[in-house]
Order: C-alpha cells, then structure tokens, then sequence
C-alpha cells in the first residue's frame, strides 16, 4: 500500500551545545512554550543558549511540555531536577508541570525579540500557528502595546498546513516555490482560510498553476498582517518571530508591502518566546564580565523594599516590572548605571571577606534575591 505523505508535516528537531559543561554553570534557566501547533523547550546555561528542543503540541499541554524538555535535555546528562527556574508560556503555559512561572505569550515574544535582535527592536510580528500578534516594545523588550489577531487562520502556521495539503507540496518548499512565477499574480481575495481553500481550488481549475496559487495566497497573507502592523505602528527595527517567519514568501512579500526589512537574527525565529520566557526565568544582572552575579525572582519579590536600605553601596531600587505588561508590581532591581559593574561594588560583600550572609539576599524574607557567589 502507497505511503500517504503529509505535507503540512514539518520537521521536528532538537539541539545541546556539543561543548558546553553546564555542570559548571551558575544558572540554569530555561522556557517552555506549549503553541497550539508547535511545543518548544529551551534551557540557557549563564546567558548563554545551552539546549533547544521543538516538537507538535500533543493531545494534553503536560505532555507536551514533558515531551519538549525531554527532547531538549537527551544525552546532556542534565535532569528537570537540575533546572533552577522555569518560565511557561504559549496558550498551555498555565500547564507545563515543573514551571516555577507562567508568562504570557506576549511578552515572552517581546523580551525575545530583544535578547535576540538587540535593544533597538521596537516592534514585533509573532505569525504563530493560530494567531497573528503585531506587538511594540522599549528598549528593554517590555510590552507597551499589541494587537492580536486570533479570529482566522489565515496568516498563520495553520493556515500553510492546509495549503501544502491542499497543493500536495510540502510546507517547507511553499515559499521558495511561491516565487517561481513568470508574473506576481493578484492576492486571493479571501482573508478565511476556508474560502482562500475554496477559492484556491477555483483557480487551478481555471488553469493557474500551484506556485501561482502560492503566490496569490502568500500574498494575500503578507497584506493581511501588513494591515495589523499598520494599526500598531512599524518602526524601523521590526523583527519576525513564531515559524512563519521561516516563509520567504510571506516575509519577502511583507517586506515589499511596507518598505522596511526585518532585522535578521542568527537565532531560530521559532525559538522567540522560549528564549524571552527564559531570560525573564534568568532575571538578573550581568556584569562586564558577561557573568550573572545577581537574579531577582519577580514573582516571589512582595515589593517589600527591605532590600535597598541594606544594600551598603546602594545598588537597588525599587521599579515597575520591567517585563510583564499585564502587571503594576513594583519589584527590586539593580540600578541601570551600576550594572556593569556588580562584581566591583558587591565584592566587599563577598562571604569570603567574612562578612557573613548578603545583605541583601539577608533581608528577603520572600526568597527573592539570588546571587551568583
Ligand atoms: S551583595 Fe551587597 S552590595 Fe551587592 S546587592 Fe547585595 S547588599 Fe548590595
Ligand atoms: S527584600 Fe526581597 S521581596 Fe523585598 S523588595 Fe527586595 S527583593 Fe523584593
């Protein structure tokens, strides 16, 4: 019997830093995003990308978040006991069984953005496997506005599924294959998925080729979330994250549409909210010697304050979270000028000095302050 190919299929795969010794770590952070396509899992050793995983969401979110962290953690040597902080995120992010936190997808997207594209990122295209988010940001990667669309598959991973279905091709060649047309044909007129399919069908009836239908539709995608980054606002540094990202012939298209070019990053686009989820699970402090030295866990931080009139060289201060666009906490942090610098201005501190426990860390009764000593 003929093998039935499915060509929505796209390939799952995962990774570990060959080199790395991430017994010799000082912080083992790590994200797992549960999408309601794709389930990612990825573990930062000091800052620094130490293994990533990327599977099919399954049946339930636990599993499927059991399943990512598995795939990422194979032949590491490394357990879900070994991880110090994990952050949730994606729609199952209230499920993923070993979270210490879970994050909205949103700002997960955004603080990602900003680890992996630079602090001059200002705004965000998410294209996920079921919504589309146009998201801005500061400087620090902190949500200021978004837009989501979640009503339509089309422009979505979801929506690329059903037309490499549709067109017998497989999913990852849609967007090269899109522009192998002697002439840019019109977008399909259809924004739902299920007329654009319709339609489709129409089409190559009429005698269109399958890279002219892919035109059309990749097309019509690429306009339909030009029009949600117009209602946010694009600046200049715009950056594409979620697995859409890896379509040319949406990214292209989209460029084209607006007159700007997405910042590029030698990061997996997919990998977005699981690396913002885990540098937020690592929130804290490098220093210039590119070390964390302090982390502030902000969601045991009570907004107490006792740790600032402790600290002897006055390194903290009490502000709004920086990350969670949803919350109006107000939480402990390194202050911006000094945070170059931690290992100096703390070392008088340092248990071997003999000055017994941190101040700081003394002075949280909730537990919230870490350090890298
Ligand atoms: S270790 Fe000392 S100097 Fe550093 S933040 Fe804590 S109290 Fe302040
Ligand atoms: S003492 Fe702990 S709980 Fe209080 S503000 Fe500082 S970090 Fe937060």
């Amino acid at each position: 019997m003929a093998e039935i190919q499915e060509y929505w299929r796209w390939t799952e795969y995962s990774w570990h830093h060959p080199e790395m010794d991430w017994r010799q770590g000082k912080r083992i952070a790590s994200g797992i995003d549960v999408g309601s396509v794709s389930s990612q899992a990825l573990i930062l050793v000091d800052g620094q990308i130490f293994a990533f995983s990327n599977l099919r969401t399954g049946s339930n979110s636990p599993d499927s978040a059991n399943n990512a962290i598995k795939a990422a953690l194979k032949d590491t040597g490394m357990e879900i006991k070994d991880l110090q902080y994990t952050v949730g995120t994606g729609y199952g992010r209230v499920n993923v069984p070993f979270a210490n936190r879970a994050i909205t997808e949103i700002a997960c997207h955004a603080r990602g953005a900003n680890f992996m594209a630079g602090p001059k990122v200002r705004t965000v295209l998410d294209m996920g496997g079921q919504d589309c988010k146009a998201i801005h940001c500061d400087e620090r990667g902190k949500v200021t506005n978004f837009l989501m669309n979640d009503k339509c598959a089309a422009g979505t991973g979801r929506g690329m599924e059903v037309m490499a279905d549709l067109l017998s091709i497989p999913i990852k060649d849609i967007g090269d294959l899109s522009f192998q047309v002697d002439k840019e044909p019109a977008p399909v007129s259809s924004t739902c998925v299920v007329f654009a399919k319709s339609e489709a069908l129409g089409l190559m009836r009429s005698g269109w080729s399958k890279n002219m239908v892919l035109a059309a539709y990749c097309s019509a995608m690429a306009h339909r979330v030009s029009l949600l980054l117009g209602r946010i606002g694009v600046e200049d540094q715009f950056f594409i994250t979620g697995g859409i990202a890896k379509n040319p012939g949406i990214v292209k298209r989209l460029e084209q549409e607006l007159g700007i070019q997405a910042v590029k990053s030698q990061h997996d686009s997919q990998h977005a909210d699981t690396e913002g989820g885990t540098v937020i699970a690592n929130y804290g402090y490098k220093d210039g010697s590119g070390e964390f030295f302090i982390s502030i866990d902000t969601d045991k931080c009570n907004g107490c304050g006792d740790c600032v009139p402790v600290c002897p060289p006055r390194l903290l201060e009490m502000v709004a979270d920086q990350y969670d666009p949803l919350s109006d906490k107000i939480v402990a942090a390194v202050r911006e000028e000094e945070r170059k610098k931690i290992k100096y201005t703390c070392a008088p501190c340092k248990p071997a000095s003999g000055r017994g426990p941190l101040p700081c860390m003394a002075a949280c009764e909730p537990g919230a302050i870490g350090h890298s000593w």
